[in-house]
This record gives C-alpha cells, structure tokens and sequence, in this order.
C-alpha cells in the first residue's frame, strides 16, 4: 500500500511525487536548474511548506528541496525500508565491573525516525548496550531510559531528577554511571551534576555522540565504550565527559565537567576542555590519567546530594549598543541572579551602569564571566572592571559562561541569602576555577 498519503507531503511536493509514482523508502532523483539530487525519500515533517521534498542522500544528511513547476521528480529505483529491532542483550561476565547506563536521548540514542524523516531519540539504553556488542567485555551493564528526549528540551528539573537518579544507583553500589545524552546541552548537564553530586565514590560519566548509530560514521560506540571503560575501571571519581579525542576513531578523553564545551556544530572532537585539560583518556580499552590532580575512586566514601538549581537565573551576552533595559525587565520579573557574559577582561558598557546598581540594590545577585572564552577575567586593569567590582559585580575567574551560568543557578537553590550565595559561587566545588592560568598555546583550540 502507498504511504505517500499519509506521508506529510502536501501541495505541489505531493502532486508530482504521485505523478512520479514515488513512494516512501523509493531512490528518487530531483534535477532543478543548476543541481541533481539523488536518494531515499523520506516522510516530510508535519510542519512546513506543500513545496519541499525530503531526500536523505548516501551522506546520511536530509536535504530538503523546493519542488517547483520547472523541477523535475523521478524514481530511479525501489528501496528497502529500513528498519529497526532491538537487538539481543549480551551476556554478563560477572567478573567485570557493575556500570549503569542512563539514557536521557540526544543522537547517542537515536535513529532516523521514518514518520518525520528526521532522526529521533528513540533507543533505550539496553538497545544502546545490544547495538554496541563489545560493552559485554568491558563491563556488566544495567540499562535505564530516564528521558527520551533533544537535549535542549532539559530543563534545571531535569538535572535535579538526574542527580537524585544516580545517587539512588550509586546507593545501591555500582561501580560507575555513564549517561547518554544529546550532546547540544551536554556540558551544562554535566556542570550541573558536577556541583550537585559531591564527594562521588565512583565515576559519573556524561557521553554523546555526534552521529547517530545507524549511520556508519557514527562515533556512538567509540564513545560509549571509552565512557562505559572509564565508569567501571578508572581511578578518579567527578562528573566528567568523554568524547572523540580527534575526528578519528583512535581515542576517547575525559573532560572534567565543569570545564568541558561544545565548540564545534558537527565534529567528533567537538568537545574541549577550556582554560584546563582533559585529566584522562581512553585508547585501546586502557585508561590512561593525564594529570595527578583529580578526586580519587573510593566506595566508602559518603556521597553528598545537592540536587537544586533556582529556575531565576538570567545570562546577559554584552554586545556593544545593549539597551540596559533588559537587564532592568529581568529584574522587575523577579530573578534572583543575573551572569553578565562581559567583553575582554570582564567589561560591559557604562551606559548599563545604573541598571546593575539597581539590580545589586534589590538583591540580585550580578556575576561575570567573560565571552572570551579562554582565559580569566581581570577587573582591576581598566576602570570599566574597577567600577563594575564597586557596584558589587562578581568575577568568576577562568570559568567561561555556561559554567558559570549553571553554577550560579546551582548557588542560587542552595540559600536564598545573598552573601552567603556569594561566598558560595566563589568556592572551587568541582574544579570550576584553576588556581593558575594554563599555557596559552595548549589552551587555545587544536592544542589538546
Ligand atoms: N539537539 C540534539 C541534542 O542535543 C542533537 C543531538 C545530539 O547532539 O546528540 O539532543
């Protein structure tokens, strides 16, 4: 029976993929006036225009082109659908080291969903543990899906259900955790959870991948194995985040988690630690630490849960001509804390002046990272850093925004009381600040 129907497609997409006799899972060619496309077609999202067609090319990309009268649609070939089943669960070696799987979704957890042609967090972590065979030999694995959905629909009751979720496993004696997660707000989740899992006995490990596991560049395993090796085995305890090392498939490196960002749209090695260095990595199954300076692996220790994060907490990017008025509306909506994301060495303009006075004069709580990225913010070398010091504007240091963003929304649920919420933010909880400033050029990008 055709699915074009039923399919999405819609005004002149559908009249001439009916005309062409094309279904659902066909190759079809799309010629236009200056390009030929080839590939699947695939269901159309319910959303958007009647004219575009869904192809997905040999590349694994959806590309979406506009049908149009002079546009010419065929079907070159009849496809097989594909198809997913879950695959059988390994067997446990009970010699190995007990590590739970969290899914929360993102492409680690996904495939290509053949009702909206796009790719869907849909597998569950057991699914995870079947499609990756070789996680038999490094560990024994408990699965759980705890969400299934985009990482950018978590929210800060997300990482405090998150939190309270791996404290009740690691209650229980695990080894270590590892969390499957989409890798767009990766970093901050594994900033949160940095600050609300203290004192860990075991490895909490937050892993992604940026293709999905369905298609055959997928670093999905690769990742997965170092995250599951570095759970069950390795010698620290923090949040971390393990990644590609590179774009090739060689190593995985573990990021502390509160120094960890996404700093690439599409490659493997998206991930790098900023203003400090990954303090391990995994290759060829072995672990290696990188550094002696890390909380050490220990079952007897006590675990702390601090799970809460304010919902009130607003981050500001200063651009040049930012009307001061924004800073007033998040004031007047109540919020609790502001994160100025300053220019250079920690500035915003004066004309911004009165408005951070008044937001430190009702109580909310004003720090400042810099947009910078690299590096540590210095108030004190110009007068626009003096002044912004005087009103009462806190200098967080080496720790780029959304660190900084997460963990004043962190201090902000633990007291209500704005000095001690102060005194609080600037405390090293999980490695947030490093005490010197590192080599600049094995800092900067392509040197780690
Ligand atoms: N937006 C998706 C997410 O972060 C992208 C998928 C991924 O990177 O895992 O969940």
């Amino acid at each position: 029976m055709s699915q074009i129907e039923n399919s999405g497609y819609k005004g002149e997409a559908l009249r001439q993929l009916k005309l062409a006799d094309c279904d659902i899972g066909d190759i079809i060619r799309v010629t236009s006036k200056s390009k030929v496309y080839e590939g699947i077609l695939i269901p159309r999202a319910e959303l958007g225009e009647g004219t575009i067609v869904i192809v997905k090319m040999k590349s694994g990309y959806n590309v979406g082109i506009n049908v149009t009268k002079e546009v010419k649609v065929e079907k070159i070939g009849k496809g097989t659908k594909p198809a997913f089943a879950s695959p059988s669960i390994p067997k446990q070696n009970p010699a190995l080291p007990h590590v739970v799987i969290m899914s929360t979704g993102g492409t680690i957890a996904s495939r290509v969903d053949y009702r909206t042609g796009a790719v869907r967090s849909a597998i569950s972590a057991s699914d995870l543990y079947g499609v990756v065979p070789e996680l038999a030999d490094v560990a024994r694995v408990d699965t759980e899906i705890v969400y299934s959905i985009y990482s950018e629909n978590l929210t800060q009751k997300n990482w405090t259900e998150l939190a309270q979720k791996v404290a009740e496993r690691i209650e229980q004696g695990v080894d270590g955790i590892v969390i499957a997660h989409g890798t767009d707000t990766m970093a901050y989740t594994s900033a949160a959870l940095s600050f609300a899992l203290q004192n860990l006995p075991v490895p909490v490990i937050v892993v992604g991948a940026q293709r999905s596991s369905d298609r055959p560049s997928s670093d999905a395993a690769t990742n997965l194995i170092g995250a599951v090796k570095a759970a069950g085995e390795a010698p620290f305890a923090e949040v971390c985040l393990v990644m590609h090392e590179s774009v090739s498939d060689i190593a995985t490196v573990v990021h502390r988690g509160t120094k960890v960002r996404k700093c690439h749209t599409s490659r493997r090695d998206t991930f790098k630690s900023i203003n400090g260095f990954p303090i391990a990595k995994v290759k060829n199954l072995q672990v290696t630490m990188e550094t002696d300076q890390y909380q050490r692996r220990d079952p007897k220790k006590k675990l702390v849960l601090k799970p809460n994060f304010s919902e009130k907490v607003a981050l500001v990017k200063f651009y040049p001509g930012l009307d001061p008025a924004v800073i007033d509306f998040y004031v007047e909506k109540g919020f609790k804390g502001i994160l100025l994301e300053g220019s250079g060495l920690g500035h915003v303009s004066k004309f911004c002046f009165d408005s951070i006075k008044n937001a430190v004069a009702k109580g909310v709580l004003v720090a400042l990272a810099s947009q910078c990225i690299w590096g540590r913010v210095n108030m004190n070398v110009y007068d626009t850093g003096r002044d912004l010091l005087s009103f009462g504007v806190v200098p967080l240091d080496d720790m780029f925004p959304e660190t900084g963003l997460v963990k004043l929304m962190w201090v902000l649920g633990q007291t209500s009381d704005v000095e001690e919420a102060k005194k609080l933010l600037k405390t090293n909880i999980a490695g947030e600040f490093s005490s010197r400033t590192l080599p600049q050029d094995k800092i900067v990008e392509g040197a780690q």
